[in-house]
């Protein structure tokens, strides 16, 4: 039996650390849905205060920091959503909350880029969300700032500018499921692993981008990450 690949694997995904020489491998992206009430509001829903919800993103065709992509393709209505990303950096199964920050490796920016209206359609046909979010280059992150420097996050502002214009705004104390919470509860599900990264959710001012928008988002103390919207294939 031979271990040749019959062609090349894809390019494994990896984030820079602030900071670091070394490069932080991706493993899986989870997605928490419906974390900060005003955008819940924003889309008519309510946060579901049972329990958080998740989907997930594949990490092949991750779009890096700083590149132009392609307006995604099959939507008319293609999203921007902002959010603060948690990068794992020891495995966690059914942890507790209280311990749950001891396995995050650092803190990055991420955009998780939203088909808005195959998401719509997904829902009114009760159908998977896997068309509205895990599409290519649907996943942006920046590099990532080591726990270790990032004391706490409380207060911390979180904004997303579209070719300078401020569209989201908001502060990190806003987010309904706290990020221990949401490592402790996604652990009952997931053996967390080194690797993976939980895009948290979005807060209220999402909204369309089209081609030529620069999309930059940023919160307190973390390196921003950057998008350029470029013409669709
Ligand atoms: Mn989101």
């Amino acid at each position: 039996m031979t271990s040749e690949y019959l062609f090349s694997p894809s390019p494994q995904a990896a984030l820079a650390i602030v900071g670091g020489q070394t490069l932080f491998p991706v493993a899986r992206i989870f997605c928490v849905g419906r974390n900060y009430v005003e955008h819940a509001k924003e889309m008519g829903n309510e946060v579901d205060r049972e329990a958080p919800f998740y989907f997930l993103k594949p990490t092949i065709g991750m779009a890096r920091s700083g590149d132009t992509v392609p307006y995604a393709p099959g939507t008319k209505d293609l999203h921007h959503e902002m959010e603060l990303v948690l990068a794992i950096g020891s495995r966690a199964f059914r942890i507790s909350a209280d311990k749950a920050s001891s396995v995050i490796y650092g803190y990055a920016c991420g955009l998780d880029m939203t088909r808005r209206d195959l998401q719509q359609e997904g829902k009114d046909k009760r159908r998977p969300w896997d068309f509205g979010k895990a599409f290519e280059n649907g996943a942006v992150v920046g590099p990532i700032t080591p726990a270790s420097s990032v004391p706490t996050l409380e207060g911390r502002r979180i904004m997303l500018k579209v070719n300078g214009e401020i569209r989201q705004d908001a502060r990190l104390d806003g987010l309904v499921w706290k990020v221990d919470e949401l490592i402790s509860h996604l652990s009952r599900y997931y053996h967390l692993m080194p690797g993976d990264l939980i895009f948290t959710g979005t807060p209220a001012g999402v909204g369309p981008v089209v081609a030529g928008d620069v999309l930059e988002g940023s919160i307190d103390g973390l390196e921003p990450v950057r998008l350029t919207i470029g013409p669709a294939e």
